[in-house]
């Protein structure tokens, strides 16, 4: 039976390489991306499906899970790894404008809500099924006020709390699927070299996707409700 998984921001960055590094394993990755045209482009050079989907648009997210449920009839893998960082040009918390705390949220918070309660009803129809949701270190409450960290001159206060509360929304639906098949875990890449940083990080967009795909292909018994980087569980 085929495997198939929906990766939203996958037209570039760590998004594209889980699609990849999931179709190398047989798995049919669907590339989802907001932009027709680069999204097509970015699928066609892995030879994987692409579906139109800004996951702040509810009618595309139907639209997508409609699409899913007539290709495919389930999805056994959903990967929420569509973020954006905004910040205000002085880098405080105290004069980011709420508009640019919303947009942040609507993406990286509300996007992930509103994609994962349309794709649910097709994950339930999988004898095991996986989400694992993008998160960041900079999610991480317990390593925010760590002052010989390298994060701690990092107080976006937009982008890291909406990683915070991505962390609670990765604990509450774990919570929810308890008694089910369906496992549900966070994800820190790491810090990647993608448009996301205007290429300032330090690790590949693929070695940042391997964590992704470590947690989407888990077996039965594997974690659920936990928080990963590649060197193990990160704390909350
Ligand atoms: P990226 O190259 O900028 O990719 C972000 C992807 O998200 C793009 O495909 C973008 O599409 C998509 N996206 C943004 N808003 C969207 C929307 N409303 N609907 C659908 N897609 C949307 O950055 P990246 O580094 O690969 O980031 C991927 C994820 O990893 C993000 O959640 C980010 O927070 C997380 N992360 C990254 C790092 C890092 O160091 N790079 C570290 C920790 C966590 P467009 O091309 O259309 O804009």
């Amino acid at each position: 039976m085929t495997t198939t998984a929906l990766i939203t921001g996958a037209n570039k960055g760590i998004g594209f390489e889980i699609a990849r590094l999931l179709g190398a394993r047989g798995i049919t990755a669907i590339v989802g991306a907001r932009d027709e045209e680069r999204g097509k482009a970015a699928a066609a050079r892995i030879g994987q499906p692409y579906i139109r989907l800004d996951v702040t648009d509810a009618a595309d997210v139907r639209a997508a899970a409609r699409w899913i449920e007539q290709e495919y009839g389930k999805l056994d893998i959903l990967i929420n790894n569509a973020g954006i960082v905004d910040r205000p040009e002085d880098g405080r918390p105290s004069t980011a404008p709420l508009e640019l705390v919303r947009r942040v949220f609507e993406t990286n918070v509300f996007g992930v809500i509103t994609v994962t309660n349309a794709m649910l009803p097709l994950l339930r129809r999988s004898p095991a099924g996986r989400i694992v949701n993008q998160s960041s270190e900079l999610g991480s409450i317990a390593r925010g006020l760590v002052q010989d960290s390298p994060l701690w001159p990092i107080n976006d206060v937009a982008y890291s709390s909406s990683k915070a509360a991505l962390n609670m929304i990765t604990v509450s639906y774990a919570k929810e699927l308890w008694d089910t098949p369906i496992k549900v875990n966070a994800v820190d890449p790491g810090w990647c070299a993608t448009d996301i940083n205007a290429g300032a990080g330090y690790r590949t967009a693929e070695e940042g996707a391997a964590i992704a795909v470590r947690l989407a292909t888990i077996d039965a018994d594997g974690p659920t409700g936990g928080f990963f980087q590649d060197e193990g569980p990160l704390p909350w």
